[in-house]
């Protein structure tokens, strides 16, 4: 057997810490504001959506967090730590003299790297006392990964789920409340926001914006409830580099050094969590690698957005963080990567970009889902939409190795399959995107 075709871990080689980026990036970051006095936010007053462990991470400079063992332990049984496969297949058919490696983080319960963190959110939070989760979604994993995380933890779970993926991906509905989760459209008519925004604009397709603005109303009202993001936020980064500190076990293992790394960005989290442990090595160890982020050209936050304070909801009900940004009123068109359907960036990922440490480009739906055809014949995956994203660029990059007789080793990170997003697909086969 070729010894690198799938590269896997031992169980108790799974992560024992967070990686906190916040410790290595070396230009501090902007404190998020608070959005009526704009002054920096008092991390008590975060205490009605989250729990004080999670606040405490979201502000740590502590570079190694440890990881609690029953949040170990679960991520152990959902699957980690996740294989990584060489791509020889997609090589030989693109005929190019570079390694590909992808990380598989598709091939737990959820089917992506959500459950990640939601496991970790849930625990804390359960940990706090309380009762009830409320979250947005886009496409439909985070609320699956945070309905299963509920789950494990007896947790409930309200999901206000963005209308155009609820009407586009309707068995997602029925996977969140297999495991008890509570699903509504969103703009919905629970919450004072849902409502006035469907009275403005009764067509709308809804955005991730609108979304995270009523499910943060509904637990900033009651004492037992919380709110969980599944993105963008500091301790969201952290929770996702279990990812990242397996690659480069698994690298080394096969003595192998990357130098190329990409993911895609939604709101930055699975990129975060794959490539921080190696933007460590890049900061610290002055490592030559090439780090890149993909976006859709639809919701071009990184490279058409600006790079300021804004707003994380639509509402303008969270503090103000600075990242780069379409505007918190941007509603992105429907396209099929719904979880790449966010107005703004991390402001870990946004400020790693700005400092010039990760690159990032941007694709149209049409050449990443061909890409992602490619990807299926070869190696017989379906990927997620999202994922595919980097995919494509994964691929391009091959080619460029192809003209230029380089042996280049590219890493990318398969955030999920694409096993519920078969719309999408179909659409692109019938010419319909
Ligand atoms: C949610 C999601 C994304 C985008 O979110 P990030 O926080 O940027 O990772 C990408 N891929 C998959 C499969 C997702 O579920």
């Amino acid at each position: 057997m070729t010894k690198d075709i799938k590269i896997v871990l031992d169980v108790d080689e799974t992560p024992k810490n967070y990686y906190n980026l916040a410790a290595d990036l070396p230009s501090a970051l902007h404190p998020p504001l608070n959005p009526a006095t704009k002054e920096p936010v008092n991390p008590s007053d975060l205490e009605v959506l989250f729990p004080k462990e999670l606040i405490k991470q979201e502000v740590s400079r502590e570079r190694y967090i440890p990881i609690p063992e029953e949040v170990r332990d679960a991520l152990i049984k959902m699957g980690r730590p996740s294989p990584l496969f060489r791509a020889s297949r997609l090589e030989k058919a693109l005929k190019t003299p570079a390694k590909i490696y992808f990380k598989h983080e598709g091939l737990n319960p959820c089917g992506s790297h959500k459950p990640n963190t939601a496991i970790a959110q849930a625990y804390y939070n359960m940990k706090e006392g309380i009762e009830n989760l409320t979250t947005e979604t886009g496409a439909g994993q985070w609320g699956t990964a945070l309905s299963y995380a509920g789950a494990l933890f007896d947790l409930d779970v309200m999901v206000f789920m963005v209308r155009v993926s609820f009407e586009q991906k309707p068995y997602r509905k029925t996977i969140m409340e297999t495991y008890g989760g509570e699903v509504f459209s969103s703009p919905s008519s629970r919450t004072d926001y849902g409502r006035s925004v469907l009275s403005k604009m009764p067509d709308t397709p809804g955005s991730l914006g609108i979304a995270i603005s009523e499910a943060v109303e509904l637990a900033a009202k009651d004492d037992k409830t919380h709110y969980a993001l599944g993105s963008v936020l500091n301790h969201v980064m952290l929770h996702q580099t279990v990812i990242g500190q397996e690659v480069q076990k698994q690298l080394k293992m096969i003595e192998e050094e990357p130098d190329v790394l990409i993911g895609c960005i939604g709101g930055g989290s699975n990129f975060a969590g794959f490539s921080f442990p190696f933007l460590q090595d890049k900061i610290k160890k002055k490592m030559n690698y090439e780090i890149i982020a993909v976006e859709p050209s639809s919701c071009p936050s990184t490279t058409k957005g600006e790079y300021r304070y804004d707003f994380g909801d639509s509402a303008g009900l969270t503090p103000l963080l600075k990242m780069y940004t379409l505007g918190n009123q941007y509603v992105p068109p429907p396209d099929h990567a719904g979880g790449l359907r966010y107005h703004g960036m991390a402001p870990l990922v946004s400020s790693a970009i700005n400092q010039g440490y990760a690159e990032s480009v941007a694709y149209d739906q049409n050449e990443v889902f061909k890409a992602s055809m490619l990807f299926a014949e070869t190696e017989g995956i379906v990927a997620a939409p999202e994922s595919a994203h980097a995919i494509k660029c994964c691929i391009d990059k091959a080619v460029e190795c192809r003209k230029n007789k380089e042996s280049k080793t590219i890493v990318f990170n398969l955030s999920g399959h694409g096993l519920m997003d078969l719309k999408g697909y179909e659409q692109y086969l019938k010419g319909m995107l």
